[in-house]
């Protein structure tokens, strides 16, 4: 088959009426909505979370519904479960010989005791009534409990008092346009796809514990002293770092009896929180949003002492950047949990070292844009989540520091796994990624290829604005990759068909080369012609560099259209010169795989590597 011609668009949906041609969400765009109320009570002495959930769901679809799945994502700690069996107990996934999982009581649809169909880490409840379509709403309640793991997969877990809680209540699976119910299991490695609404929850806790979570505090005259609050004012007015709890307020105090701390969060796809003894609890804030950090001292490391301003520096940089930030608040907190988001609040390792703390807050609240801003399906597709945040993190780090150079970097870890033949095409789901495999496929590959596509295929300018119209066109809703590819290609103007396939779907590599160069004399014209090959089914635009004999240069610039028929192609030049050497990737950060057959005769020089954000 001809490897230019336009392939069939793999996957895409649409489109439709709900998901046009253009990339844009359709006329006729619907999505569900879930609301939630929920109490719960940490016990810090069995170590376990009890509480009631009760859920408002409305179904905007034009469909009638008569059962429902809901996420039981602490099924993963039950003895025997999918997950445990799939990643090794020691693994960064794995679960460490653990009995945990749900005791669900109570679970009631409508005020009718209804019976689960429990299925691993999902649940389907049967409705005593069918769900009517564009607007039919029902209530499910239910009582639950679980210990809580000490290691929970890298995304929740304790340490000592310390507790980091997330996927923790029965929450709502994903029902949508493309596959009706989305019921992929929880694993480990695939976090997870959710309904966006407003999530209102109070946690009772040891009265000396502070609790730190996503969504606002609602009762701070419950649980703060009149000194705290004050401070808190403060912050919200002010680019300073204002502490809320001092070092020497932070030491953990017994104190009797329990406290209650309520907190609400709108427009958000889930909730999580941490609660400590011990924290000490930094604010400041940009633009009315408050940015906080909560750490034990000195447990958490010396690194945590900028960590508001990180914070603070991150929600700035990606709101002026991409998409403002659309929430009140960002809280970062350290603890066990190497790096993981939920809205609002991210939970990042421990350490001395700042620029690993930094690197670790900037990139989990990178997070908030994908995918707690714009909500893909993270378990399917796990590029539009960490490859897209990784794409935007280059931007912060270079920013941040002025002189890092990322691109060649992100190529070199794409490259081993490679040579450790562990690379699968980046469209593979994600617990289908060698766990030795995710960062490279999930993270590097597709932000190298992201910003290949910006800087050496459709230029800044028009990728940028493409970029951003997605955000724009998917904040706070369910895109597709083919919503990406669509929106990318109508903004830029580019047919991308061979760029998606080529490098999403195979695991072919870039390698163009240049067999030879000849030259000569044509109507008084001084004719050079460059015979180019490529030695993979990846087809891509040719930037050629040749030198002169006056030691003069100069670039040329081939369209992947060369590659239309076939894999070989003579580009023949008027040149003002005789040519004495050449070069392919004047830019050196373009990813093709073997440099050996870049360069011909006495080859020009590249230019040095490019900061991304200086072009
Ligand atoms: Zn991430």
């Amino acid at each position: 088959m001809d490897q230019f011609y336009p392939p069939a668009r793999i996957e895409w949906p649409g489109p439709n009426q709900y998901r046009s041609a253009n990339g844009a969400p359709g006329p006729e765009y619907w999505q569900q909505r879930a609301d939630y109320h929920i109490t719960a009570r940490l016990d810090t002495v069995l170590q376990s979370l009890q509480g009631t959930v009760q859920l408002q769901y409305t179904n905007n679809s034009p469909d009638t519904l008569r059962f429902v799945w809901l996420q039981l994502d602490q099924n993963l700690y039950r003895p025997g479960s999918a997950g445990s069996m799939l990643f090794p107990a020691d693994s960064r996934w794995g679960v460490r010989g653990f009995s945990g999982g749900y005791d669900l009581s109570n679970i009631r649809v409508e005020g009718q005791a209804a019976t689960p169909r429990v299925y691993d880490t999902m649940m389907q409840l049967m409705l005593p009534t069918p769900l009517k379509p564009r607007g039919g709403n029902t209530t499910i309640t239910m009582d639950f409990r679980f210990r809580v793991p000490e290691h929970g997969s890298d995304r929740m877990g304790r340490d000592g008092p310390l507790y980091e809680i997330a996927q923790w209540y029965p929450r709502m699976a994903v029902y949508d346009d493309v596959r009706g119910w989305n019921t992929d299991l929880y694993l480990g490695q695939g976090e997870f796809y959710l309904e966006y609404g407003d999530i209102d929850f109070s946690v009772t806790v040891p009265a000396g514990y502070t609790v730190a979570a996503s969504g606002m505090l609602q009762n701070p005259r419950d649980v703060l002293t009149d000194e705290q609050r004050e401070r808190l004012v403060r912050a919200a007015k002010t680019r300073e770092v204002i502490p809320i709890i001092t070092v020497a307020e932070s030491h953990a105090r017994v104190t009797p009896g329990t406290k209650t701390w309520h907190f609400r969060a709108e427009n958000v796809r889930d909730v999580a929180w941490a609660a400590a003894p011990d924290f000490r609890w930094d604010a400041t804030s940009w633009n009315g949003i408050l940015a906080q950090s909560y750490y034990e001292w000195p447990k958490a490391g010396k690194a945590w002492e900028a960590g508001a301003e990180q914070t603070q520096w991150t929600i700035r940089h990606y709101s002026e950047t991409f998409f403002p930030f659309p929430y009140p608040q960002a809280t970062s907190v350290a603890g066990p949990v190497g790096g993981m988001e939920y809205p609002m609040f991210v939970m990042v390792h421990a350490g001395e070292d700042s620029v690993s703390v930094f690197s670790t807050i900037n990139h989990e609240h990178g997070h908030e844009w994908f995918p707690m801003i714009v909500g893909s399906n993270e378990r399917r597709y796990p590029w539009m989540d960490e490859g897209f945040n990784t794409y935007i993190n280059a931007f912060a780090k270079e920013l941040r520091w002025r002189d890092t150079v990322i691109i060649e970097s992100m190529v070199d870890n794409w490259r081993s796994a490679v040579d450790a033949e562990i690379d699968v095409p980046v469209m593979t789901a994600a617990d289908n990624i060698p766990a030795s495999a995710l960062g490279a496929i999930a993270y590097r590959k597709p932000a190298v290829l992201l910003l290949t596509l910006r800087n050496e295929i459709v230029g800044p300018e028009l990728f940028d604005a493409a970029f951003r119209e997605y955000i724009r066109r998917w904040a706070f809703k369910h895109p597709t990759p083919g919503d990406f590819f669509r929106t990318i290609e109508n903004s830029t103007g580019h047919d991308l068909s061979w760029y998606w396939r080529g490098f999403w779907y195979t695991t072919d590599l870039l390698d163009v080369g240049i067999d030879s160069v000849t030259q000569r004399q044509q109507v008084g014209q001084n004719l050079a012609v460059v015979s180019l090959h490529r030695a993979t089914s990846i087809v891509f635009p040719v930037r050629l560099r040749l030198k002169y004999v006056n030691g003069t240069t100069s670039d040329f610039n081939l369209p992947a259209n060369i590659w239309a028929n076939g894999d070989r192609f003579d580009a023949v030049f008027a040149v003002p010169a005789q040519v004495v050497g050449a070069r392919l990737w004047p830019d050196p950060s373009v990813p093709d795989w073997n440099h050996s057959n870049d360069s011909w005769g006495n080859a020009p020089q590249s230019d040095q590597p490019r900061p991304v954000t200086r072009r």
